[in-house]
């Protein structure tokens, strides 16, 4: 990842939020393209049945895990059940589309030549990048299937270009050469357990420190729920910890919702604790996929959820559990459990 940044500036230790406002949950999970990928497609092991007249996805255990689907989990275990297991399908979003569309646009925008990466520019790419996503993903149209005469999604592009226009305001563009957009990345540590993720940009400056960014499209948290926004960053530094053996100096995000940048700076220690709570995580996924007891948690963010209808917080009934299952639980996932790793809440810290 040799290539010149933005100079890496050094402060303090702590996490900084600067909106006053957290933004809706739904447009703060989403924010990535990559995040929306990686929800429509799976991280348990998944085959297709071939041969044998059936169709539709085969269910397995799951077998990674990613700061979307990890956050799933922590926010209720059932809402990772459908999506991980069951892989029941979603509508796309507006908000969640149009998190897409702005990521598409920021990465793109630095094929071009520094001195060209404008607001006009961007603003230029997000037609193509709204036809692309159309070719990619053909379910983004219904959003405006009753919009015969083009005035939501009119209204959808506008708020695009401001999207992108802000964070005009929040970074330069001419001056970062980003080492890697849209960065795949995967480990596996000693325990087996895969993480994986998509890290909107990775800068590394001429010293070596390298800063792991990603972009928001809504706003930035309360300051009292920075450490859950902050989560997703320690787990690619964890991921990127392993596979180079080098602490990011920097964690950033940029919320181009509300035009606030959220920093923190990371050590090892943090890395490490993130660790043992993914561990103690994935202990707890397991003893659910061995049981099949998912329990739902209801909060305020089943507004936003797809699964109601299976939902028996909602009346809800989960379909069949397409595993198999266990009576009883092992003792290491037992251990788990006492750590506060089972499901009972799971905060990100
Ligand atoms: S509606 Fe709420 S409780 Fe039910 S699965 Fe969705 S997030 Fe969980």
């Amino acid at each position: 990842m040799e290539s010149s940044s933005e100079d890496v500036v050094p402060v303090g230790g702590g996490g900084v939020v600067e909106g006053p406002e957290g933004g809706a949950p739904g447009e703060v999970a989403v924010g990535s393209g990559a995040v929306i990928s990686e929800a429509l497609s799976s991280e348990a092991v998944v085959s297709q049945a071939v041969g044998s007249g059936a169709v539709g996805p085969v269910a397995v255990a799951p077998a990674s895990l990613s700061p979307s689907r990890a956050g799933d989990f922590m926010q209720c275990p059932l809402l990772y059940r459908f999506r991980v297991i069951d892989r029941l399908p979603e509508k796309p979003s507006p908000a969640a589309t149009r998190g897409t569309l702005v990521h598409a646009v920021l990465e793109r925008l630095f094929d071009a030549p520094a001195a060209e990466r404008t607001a006009p520019r961007a603003k230029s790419l997000i037609p193509g990048q709204w036809d692309r996503l159309r070719e990619s993903r053909p379910e983004v149209v219904e959003l405006f299937a009753d919009d015969p005469e083009g005035e939501r999604l009119a209204g959808w592009l506008a708020e695009a270009e401001r999207l992108v226009e802000r964070w005009f305001t929040l970074e330069d563009p001419t001056r970062l050469e980003p080492a890697e957009r849209e960065l795949f990345v995967e480990t596996e540590l000693e325990s087996g357990l895969r993480l994986r993720g998509i890290i909107d940009r990775v800068d590394v400056a001429p010293t070596g420190e390298v800063r792991i960014v990603d972009y928001k499209t809504g706003k930035a948290p309360r300051p009292e729920y920075a450490e859950g926004a902050l989560f997703q960053m320690k787990f690619y530094a964890l991921v990127v910890w392993r596979l180079k053996n080098v602490v990011p100096r920097r964690l950033q995000l940029v919320y181009l919702g509300s035009g606030d940048v959220l920093t923190y700076d990371p050590v090892l220690a943090d890395l490490e604790r993130v660790e043992r709570k993914l561990l103690a995580l994935w202990e707890a996924i397991r003893e659910a996929t061995r049981t099949g007891e998912w329990r739902p948690r209801p909060t305020k963010l089943c507004g936003w959820c797809d699964h109601q209808a299976h939902c028996p917080e909602f009346g809800g009934t989960p379909p069949p559990y397409p595993l198999a299952v266990a009576s009883s639980a092992p003792e290491p996932v037992r251990a788990a459990e006492s750590e506060g790793g089972a499901q009972g809440r799971m905060g990100p810290g």
